[in-house]
């Protein structure tokens, strides 16, 4: 489709919905870790965020701004370090029709996320909910990343136990994430077979390093390294040794979707892509722990701040300055190897859809060929 139909097409999702329906909002800049693939660093905190962090009163108003939201990742920093986190899910439950949310960690306090889990999952036992822990590496490599001792052990006993969790809910589902950078980019094989191990019934979400990160050096990646962990997962689909998401109805859809999404991402790093039609600033925000609204993590441009509209998501969401930005990201033909705006992106890029299909499909094969999960 051409930039002027994306324009109106974005545009009519924006008024439609009133806001975004994929909400990343940012609760805490606080962090356990300092890792060297990290974006959301000091640098780019001191540069971007002006504001004190939003208060459980701001998000309650915002939350009630918003009709529905389909998605909520609740994240930072480690969102897990708020203490009101669960009071905040409560919210968004009360006040939106909120279909499903997920809160990714570095999995370094294990007592508190599991107690703070398991408080969310008995207060709502029918949405789907995902938490995915990140694991870069073996200990030494992951620990060199993410610059703390014992991480790596920590990480490995959250998935353990949330897995635990796992088994008592069917509306949750873990996951684990792992960022490819130059310092773990030798290493894939192994860490394939740690996350098969250790998360066997769940999804391994494989991202590439991006932005201003703390340390640039981790961008120094080769990309058939990346592209190895892609192999790894395919392999697992084909054997039927692979699960994938799980923990409501479309959970498959989003394992076949991931596959899709990573085939976009290689041709993206070899620069076979034409870009355009990203549905950021229309089907999907991001919210800053300031307030600062913006299309997504990767761009500069602000839409605004939610104080500025009295916490009210859906006035600053129709405002010119959102219009702005949206009519912007679709004449540049905006492109970039972000996982989560892809994931949104292909909804409304119809030349996608066949390639989904034919992965469910795949994944279905799979699933005919292995033996129940010991639930
Ligand atoms: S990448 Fe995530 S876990 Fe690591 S320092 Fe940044 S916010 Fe924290
Ligand atoms: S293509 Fe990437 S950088 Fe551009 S608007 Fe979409 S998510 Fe943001």
């Amino acid at each position: 489709m051409t930039p002027f139909i994306y324009k109106q097409l974005t545009q009519a999702l924006a008024r439609t919905l009133g806001t975004p329906q994929y909400l990343i909002l940012f609760l805490s800049d606080f962090c356990w870790m300092k890792c060297r693939h990290c974006w959301f660093n000091e640098d780019w905190k001191t540069a971007n965020l002006g504001k004190p962090t939003l208060t459980f009163d701001e998000i309650e108003k915002l939350a009630h701004s918003m009709k529905r939201v389909l998605f909520l990742s609740l994240t930072g920093g480690e969102a897990f370090t708020r203490p009101d986190l669960v009071e905040i899910v409560k919210v968004f439950s009360r006040e939106t029709k909120m279909s499903r949310y997920q809160i990714p960690t570095s999995g370094f306090k294990t007592d508190l996320i599991i107690s703070k889990t398991g408080q969310m999952l008995k207060n709502h036992p029918e949405i789907p909910f995902r938490v995915d822990v990140s694991l870069d590496g073996t200990e030494a490599i992951h620990e060199k990343i993410r610059s703390v001792a014992g991480g790596h052990r920590r990480a490995l006993d959250t998935i353990r136990a949330l897995n635990g969790l796992k088994r008592h809910h069917r509306n949750f589902d873990v996951g684990v994430i792992t960022t490819v950078s130059h310092d773990n980019q030798h290493e894939i094989p192994q860490i394939g077979r740690l996350v098969e191990s250790v998360n066997p019934n769940g999804e391994w979400m494989v991202n590439i390093v991006r932005g201003a990160v703390r340390d640039p050096n981790a961008h120094n990646v080769e990309i058939d390294s990346y592209l190895a962990a892609h192999k790894l997962i395919r392999d697992r689909v084909e054997s039927g040794a692979y699960r994938g998401h799980s923990g409501h109805a479309t959970a498959s859809w989003l394992s076949a979707k991931n596959a899709t999404r990573r085939k976009i991402i290689r041709k993206r790093l070899e620069g076979r892509c034409r870009g355009g039609g990203c549905a950021a600033g229309s089907l999907g925000g991001v919210i800053y722990s300031d307030g600062t609204v913006q299309a997504c993590e990767m761009l500069d441009q602000s839409l605004g701040n939610l104080r500025d509209y009295d916490c009210d998501l859906a006035a600053l969401w129709n405002s010119p300055a959102a219009d702005k930005v949206r009519r912007w990201i679709q004449d540049t033909r905006c492109q970039c190897t972000q996982e989560c705006f892809l994931s949104i992106s292909m909804l409304i890029q119809p030349q996608h859809w066949p390639d989904i299909i034919a992965e469910r499909l795949r994944l279905a094969r799979g699933a005919a060929v292995r033996p129940t999960a010991a639930h």
